[in-house]
């Protein structure tokens, strides 16, 4: 898998599923224009919930990691990304899980071990871009907080040829975006849900200034349309078949609804000059 002129954009996130969630549709047009695609996520999600249709949680749990990896594959392949990289660590699951004490987890993994194996994929890889969450995980999932950190570190370390050595040439990422979500559109959010006889999945406050996750509004660099990507994303978050139960927002939600929490992605430039607020391509490659 040699990679080829095309530029390249890398999506750096903590569990299967979040590529699509978060930024699937920042890579379907990325593919449709002509770049590759790259996603590795830093655990196998091995700590999700099992709650997909028909599936037994004590038979899936024990194979829950390959399970995922084929979810993955699936939501790759719909979104025309290439197949997944794995960083190789554990999920650690939510703040005060048992989990975030394993020591084959990602939030107890060595800093400096993960930052090296983040740079060989970064070099191996050599994108003009790379994407991955806010500093506060867009929800503050201890795996995507590490992710963050993770993935600045690496995209400096991978510029320095002195720095993991071992981890291939040097490469210099020319952008670096972080996904989030606007504490308006949320707001906005939730007083839509309840108008279609629904429940927001981020709750029911609907003053941008007292909603704790997301930024506000004036912090977000890039807010793209992904509208005409939109059907490739959801189908894309469909395939994580395992973490997909009957009732979640993801199913049957009005069009209207899907337009509104999932047609359009926002981005924090740390890294780059912003060419084009609405197109994150733009300039790159
Ligand atoms: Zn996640």
């Amino acid at each position: 898998m040699s990679p080829s002129d095309a530029p390249t954009v890398l999506a750096v996130h903590a569990h299967p599923d979040d590529e699509s969630i978060a930024t699937g549709g920042l890579l379907a047009r990325a593919v449709d224009a002509g770049w590759r695609a790259v996603v590795v996520s830093a655990t196998g999600g091995e700590r999700g919930e099992i709650v997909g249709e028909g599936m037994d949680p004590d038979e899936v749990r024990p194979r829950l990691r390959e399970v995922r990896a084929a979810e993955m594959e699936a939501a790759l392949a719909t979104l025309g990304a290439e197949p997944p990289r794995w960083l190789g660590y554990r999920d650690s699951g939510m703040v005060g899980d048992p989990g975030n004490d394993d020591p084959a987890s990602l939030w107890r993994a060595p800093f400096d071990e993960a930052v090296e194996r983040l740079v060989a994929v970064i070099r191996a890889e050599r994108p003009a871009l790379v994407v991955t969450y806010d500093a506060f995980g867009i929800y503050g999932h201890p795996d995507h907080v590490q992710a963050h950190r993770l993935t600045l570190c690496a995209v400096e370390a991978a510029a320095v040829p002195a720095l993991h050595p071992a981890a291939g040439p040097a490469w210099e990422v020319s952008a670096l975006d972080l996904a989030t979500i606007s504490r308006t559109a949320i707001a906005e959010m939730n007083r839509a849900f309840p108008e279609h006889g629904t429940v927001s999945p981020f709750g029911t406050e609907t003053d941008p200034a007292a909603i704790a996750m997301g930024v506000p509004a004036e912090a977000i660099d890039l807010t793209v349309d992904v509208r005409a990507h939109l059907e490739r994303k959801v189908a894309a978050v469909r395939q994580h078949r395992s973490q997909l139960a009957l009732d979640s927002f993801f199913v049957g939600m009005p069009d209207a609804l899907t337009e509104l929490a999932m047609g359009t992605e926002a981005y924090q430039r740390r890294r780059g000059a912003v060419v084009d607020p609405g197109d994150p391509l733009a300039g790159l490659g």
